[in-house]
């Protein structure tokens, strides 16, 4: 059985905690690893280590930094599909999703290795006469990441390489379910030149992560997870003084208006619900249906789910994998139960779906006239589990995402100017797509979504994610007028 240990200091550290969790392969049912589970004490060696490490990072120059960035970007760019290999075999999904989520880790690499540009800061000459006043970014010391299942390489390197291009050094606390691409990412960026102890990965649950948001030396947390874990983070971490953004859940809806090009809602539909089991904090899980187009999209979507392969997310022929544990499985099908007994009319049943091995799979479901009472309405399942709700007018499926208490994107669908400018300004989500189901930002703009979906000031990554790694400190400085310089300057009045 492979063990995972801890990455501390540069090197591999076994843990002495003597607890461990099982990591397995989603698509067989086979445990695959034992991964250590920090202690108390060896996050605090992880801590102690960063902080030994921050001393000279943050002074390293701009131009060794970025050398370095530049490395690890071509180093992750060469090992894409190795990458992608340890994302499928421990998450399940498809290679070529897999290889798609480091492509979009990749644009972060990008982005911070611009940290020159980044963290220039604006100066003003004579504030008052001979007075100048200028703002410049510093680094923080030691941060941390805890991040989820759904996206084991994506989302820790939504701030690494901001984090430490910035001068901080980081100690990341990776999903237990599945962490051997971040523990790859992270020895790439050791093959990159990075000095030890600037990222280190400490392996855990809720002990690791409570340790990190009480310890006097962690400076900052960035959290991604669900919406009671990022509240609890949070609270405990601000209550200790700490900078905390943490992202939760997601209901995200996408309304389609009559006027829509129906093939490329229906297209646009099946794979932003079912694309990666729906375990991704971007799907879509609502369909606002609005007027006559309802039977039709529903006819569309049906068709189209019909015909998508799940298996085994190394064969090329799948288009869908399994989910991330059995537990999950489960608890995402017996919504379909739930959602047919409080009246939702199940179109497709993902339990109808045999498989003939023991992995963690399940069929992909469809949900028709959900309404907003309704359980499958209320809770974000994260499966594969598509909930239609049908609607009178656009207002009204507007309004339905306002309503919600999670905002993290929103869609529409729709040739109709007038609704699409309306919906840009008003729909209630931190991230809007016209006619894009999934609308992730790009690396040079920030992620993160609005209510229940975010708790703190600052978004992820582009220039909300440098602000979040550093403190702005304002310098304002006098020196005396030249002529009276006790120096001869060689001016007229110095003689
Ligand atoms: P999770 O909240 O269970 O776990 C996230 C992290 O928190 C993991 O590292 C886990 O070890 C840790 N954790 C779990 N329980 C804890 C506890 N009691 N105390 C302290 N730490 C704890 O989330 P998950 O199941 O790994 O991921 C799926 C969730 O993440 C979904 O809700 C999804 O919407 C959300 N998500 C959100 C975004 C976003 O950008 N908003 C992105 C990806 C995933």
């Amino acid at each position: 059985m492979q063990k995972i240990h801890h990455l501390i200091n540069g090197k591999s550290v076994p843990s002495t905690s003597g607890r461990t969790a099982a990591v397995f392969n989603p698509a067989t049912g086979e445990q695959s690893a034992e991964l250590d589970l920090a202690s108390v004490e060896e996050v605090d060696a992880a801590v102690a280590a960063a902080q030994t490490a921050f001393e000279s990072w943050s002074k390293m120059s701009l131009a060794r930094r970025i050398k370095i960035m530049y490395n690890f970007r071509n180093l992750v760019e060469a090992n894409v599909d190795e990458i992608a290999r340890r994302l499928t075999s421990e998450h399940g999904k498809v290679l070529s999703d897999a290889a798609g989520e480091v492509a979009r880790g990749i644009e972060n690499i990008e982005y911070a290795c611009g940290i020159a540009e980044l963290l220039k800061g604006p100066y003003n000459m004579n504030a008052s006469t001979g007075v100048d006043v200028y703002t410049v970014r510093q680094p923080l010391g030691v941060v941390a990441g805890i991040t989820p299942f759904n996206f084991p390489a994506m989302v820790p390197l939504w701030t690494i390489p901001n984090a430490i291009a910035c001068g901080n050094t980081y100690i990341l606390k990776p999903s237990e379910k599945d962490p051997s691409a971040p523990m790859y990412i992270a020895e790439l960026f050791h093959e990159a030149g990075l000095p030890e102890g600037v990222l280190n990965v400490v392996h855990g649950d809720k002990v690791a992560v409570d340790r990190l948001l009480e310890h006097p030396d962690v400076k900052a947390a960035s959290f991604v997870g669900s919406t009671p874990i990022a509240k609890y983070v949070y609270e405990t971490g601000t209550s200790h003084g700490k900078r905390i953004q943490a992202l939760g859940g997601a209901k995200n809806h996408m309304l389609v208006l009559p006027d829509a090009d129906l093939d490329l809602a229906a297209d646009a539909a099946v794979s932003a619900a079912y694309g990666s089991a729906g375990e991704r904090c971007m799907a879509i899980s609502v369909i606002a249906a609005v007027g006559e187009i309802a039977d039709p999209l529903v006819d569309a979507i049906t068709v189209r789910m019909e015909k998508l392969t799940i298996g085994d997310g190394t064969d090329s022929a799948s288009e869908m994998g399994p989910l991330i544990t059995r537990e999950h499985r489960d608890k995402v099908a017996s919504y379909i139960g739930i959602g047919a007994d409080e009246g939702a009319t199940v179109v497709v049943d993902g339990r109808d779906h045999q498989f003939d091995n023991d992995g963690f799979f399940l069929g992909v479901s469809l949900l028709d006239n959900v309404t907003t009472d309704m359980t499958v309405y209320k809770d974000e399942i994260f499966g594969p589990v598509l909930c239609v709700v049908r609607c009178d007018t656009y207002a009204e499926a507007r309004d339905l995402i306002s309503a919600n208490p999670w905002g993290n994107g929103a869609a529409i669908f729709t040739r109709d100017g007038g609704a699409a400018r309306d919906f840009q300004e008003n729909a209630d989500a931190g991230m809007v797509g016209i006619n894009v189901p999934i609308p992730v930002p790009v690396g040079y703009h920030s992620f993160g979504g609005w209510k229940d979906s975010l708790f703190g000031d600052l978004t992820m990554y582009g220039p909300e994610g440098v602000h979040f790694f550093t403190k702005a400190k304002v310098l304002t400085s006098r020196w005396p007028d030249p002529a009276t310089s006790s120096v001869d300057l060689g001016f007229p009045t110095n003689g």
